[in-house]
């Protein structure tokens, strides 16, 4: 049923609007509302869009450069992505290398365009080293990890407030409610891979991207691939991978998302073992894919809660004896 609403309660609403709504440019025309020009920010990754829609709502205009099924590691910026970001009020990325040479895109560009790592508050001392012997640097893949996933939030949540003071406590809300759900689907992906024996939690894939999912959920994570998807299984990989699995007598390897599954598709004919249904590993999916999780609450796959749902059914799925 709708009323019309009372006169004292309008202007209320007009200012409630102008405190929440990122105005950068006031119409010129004060009576024209949609006139106005909302903040515009662009993300990178599909963690990193998840985390800032969801901590905004529709308060600014957010722009993700990758997809679904997109891989990271070997992003290089279209001449769209470029005019996206050097028009933008805000550049939000994951930083780590994750995102090919975009860091450095971003210090070399002529724009002034305000940009923020989203794992530039993580202390160096909790990030993993990748296995690589040349070009060291940490493991990008810090989201699997939900106690660094926080800290990321929290940083972005304060940047973002330091930004946008004037939606300061919608972001703090939104913030508190992310948190809460993450520590809920936590909780449960933890009490569900109990249910598999230790010596079977062994999660084997493409690329290293589950260190920090491995060690933050108890699973024994191996890779063919070293920590980015750039760099090829060598042949002595290959073999060593070949002997632990017939050791260890597993039986399901998984393949992901965003990662070429030719490889290990091989080693699974070599070896008699089965291929698991794709693991989301650098990029999120579709809003329209849904996994029913704790209280049985549907979870969408563009969300940091889905992605772990959806991935900790599919391991138990392939696991279990
Ligand atoms: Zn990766």
């Amino acid at each position: 049923m709708h009323k019309f609403l009372p006169p004292i309660l309008l202007p209320a609403l007009v200012a409630l609007f102008l405190a929440t709504g990122c105005e950068i440019k006031p119409a010129k025309n004060s009576g024209d509302l949609n006139a106005t020009k909302k903040i515009s920010i662009v993300t990178t990754t599909t963690q990193v869009t998840d985390i800032v829609s969801r901590l905004l709502g529709n308060a600014c205009r957010i722009t993700s450069l990758m997809g679904p099924g997109a891989d990271p590691h070997s992003y290089k910026p279209t001449a769209h992505d470029m005019t996206a970001i050097s028009t933008a009020d805000m550049v939000i990325y994951h930083g780590l290398k994750f995102e090919g040479k975009l860091a450095s895109i971003l210090s070399n560009s002529q724009s002034k365009v305000r940009s923020y790592a989203i794992s530039s508050k993580v202390p160096q001392n909790l990030l993993l080293d990748s296995d690589e012997e040349e070009d060291k640097y940490p493991d990008p893949h810090i989201w699997f990890s939900p106690e660094l996933w926080v800290i990321c939030i929290e940083g972005v949540s304060e940047f973002l407030i330091e930004e946008l003071p004037e939606i300061k406590e919608e972001i703090i809300a939104n913030k508190s409610s992310i948190i809460e759900d993450m520590k809920e689907v936590s909780e449960w992906a933890i009490s569900q891979l109990q249910s598999i024996p230790e010596e079977k939690r062994i999660l084997i894939t493409s690329h290293d991207a589950f260190r920090y999912l491995g060690q933050c959920f108890d699973v024994e994570v191996i890779a063919l691939q070293g920590i980015s998807t750039l760099q090829e299984a060598g042949l002595s990989d290959r073999t060593n991978l070949v002997d632990y699995i017939n050791k260890k007598k597993v039986n399901c390897l998984f393949i992901e998302s965003s990662v070429n599954p030719k490889a290990l598709q091989e080693i699974a004919k070599e070896t008699g073992t089965d291929i698991g249904a794709p693991l989301y590993s650098d990029a999120y999916g579709s809003a329209d894919n849904q996994s029913t999780g704790p209280n049985k609450k549907s979870y969408p796959h563009n969300t940091w809660e889905g992605v772990l749902v959806y991935n900790i059914l599919t391991i138990m799925d392939g696991l279990r004896p």
